[in-house]
């Protein structure tokens, strides 16, 4: 094993000195975190961030999802101590960004979005680089250990410039880990990587967060969060809009989808159903597409055989986080 749970969670030795409680559940807690960016030459103000309540709970998966423009990075950047923020307070790991700002970036590892690796290093020099701006001790550092367990060991005297487009996003996560962080966040990290490198860049992440790493990822893939994250916060204009179990977000959308296979082929959909959402398939198949809190699946059946129609098989599809996203930041922006 790479990264040893029970060393990750034990301060290190010269952190032993803290005055912050080491006892939270939360590897992450923000209360009333506002960010005002100061508008330049005459530019207004840009309030970014209006109050961020969040928690997340240590060896979770969370994913943060937004469109552009939330407050996403902001919001990361301040917990990574590379923004400051106006208002409000946060934790990492339990160290208080305010007062324990060392300890606080030392808990964090960020990947970061753009591809961006150092052309002139190889895998290995790089991570010594960053090991040494981190001030890990040469007889700490795991080098050739992390490459390992991204899977380029084979490449850690390799120029960069040589590495395939998953193989520098590997880098970026190995980097961000050298300094053995125990929450390990990653921006936006699938932005123009192909399905196959996505999915391989999330098993190493389920593998780093099964060795004890509580991972945080803000993404506006949906289909992603919803696949990997245990928990989901929604942010939109600035505003946590939901913040839930994932299995609990999808199921208050109201909005579910019935496919029936008729006995018979249908040609065109009876008159008697023109006020239901109905979709003909190409395939012979009938969507209907109802509110469940209007309407149970009682009442719609009897009006489908009322209607002649006899059904051969029927199943329900899941409603996914995009209709999800869709209606909460919709409402909040009714609200607004
Ligand atoms: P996201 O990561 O969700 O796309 P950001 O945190 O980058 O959102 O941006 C949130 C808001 O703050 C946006 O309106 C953006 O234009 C603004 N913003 C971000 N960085 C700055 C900055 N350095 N100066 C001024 N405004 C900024």
């Amino acid at each position: 094993m790479i990264w040893d749970v029970a060393e990750i969670q034990k301060p290190r030795k010269k952190d032993l000195h803290l005055d912050t409680p080491y006892n939270t559940d939360d590897a992450i807690e923000a209360r009333g975190v506002r960010k005002i960016y100061k508008g330049l030459g005459g530019e207004p103000d840009k309030l970014a961030l209006k109050g961020i309540d969040l928690s997340v709970p240590k060896g979770a998966i969370f994913g943060l999802l937004g469109p552009n423009g939330a407050g996403k990075s902001t919001f990361i950047n301040i917990l990574a101590g590379l923004v400051v923020k106006t208002e409000g307070t946060a934790t990492v790991w339990g160290f208080d960004i305010d007062k324990n700002p060392r300890q606080a970036r030392a808990s964090i590892g960020v990947v970061p979005q753009e591809l961006a690796v150092d052309f002139f290093f190889s895998p290995a020099e790089s991570l010594e680089i960053q090991a040494g701006l981190y001030g890990v001790p040469k007889a700490e550092r795991r080098t050739l250990d992390i490459l390992r367990a991204l899977g380029l060991e084979d490449k850690a005297g390799a120029y960069a410039r040589t590495l395939s487009g998953g193989m520098k996003r590997r880098l970026l996560v190995a980097k961000a880990m050298v300094h053995n962080p125990p929450v390990l966040i990653l921006d936006e990290p699938t932005a123009g990587v192909d399905i196959e490198l996505r999915r391989q860049l999330w098993d190493y992440v389920v593998e780093l967060n099964k060795q004890g790493v509580t991972v945080v990822l803000t993404t506006h893939y949906l289909e992603e969060a919803e696949a990997l994250c245990d928990s989901i916060a929604i942010i939109n204009h600035g505003e946590v809009v939901a913040c839930e179990p994932t299995p609990q977000l999808l199921s208050r959308i109201d909005e579910k989808t019935l496919i029936i296979r008729p006995q018979t082929e249908i040609s065109n959909i009876p008159d008697s159903l023109s006020e239901l959402s109905l979709d003909l398939r190409a395939d012979g198949q009938l969507a209907v597409h109802y509110s469940p809190s209007t309407m149970d699946m009682d009442t719609l059946l009897a009006r489908l055989n009322d209607a002649g129609i006899r059904i051969a098989d029927l199943t329900t599809e899941q409603s996914d986080l995009e209709d999800i996203f869709l209606q909460l930041t919709y409402s909040a922006e009714d609200r607004a």
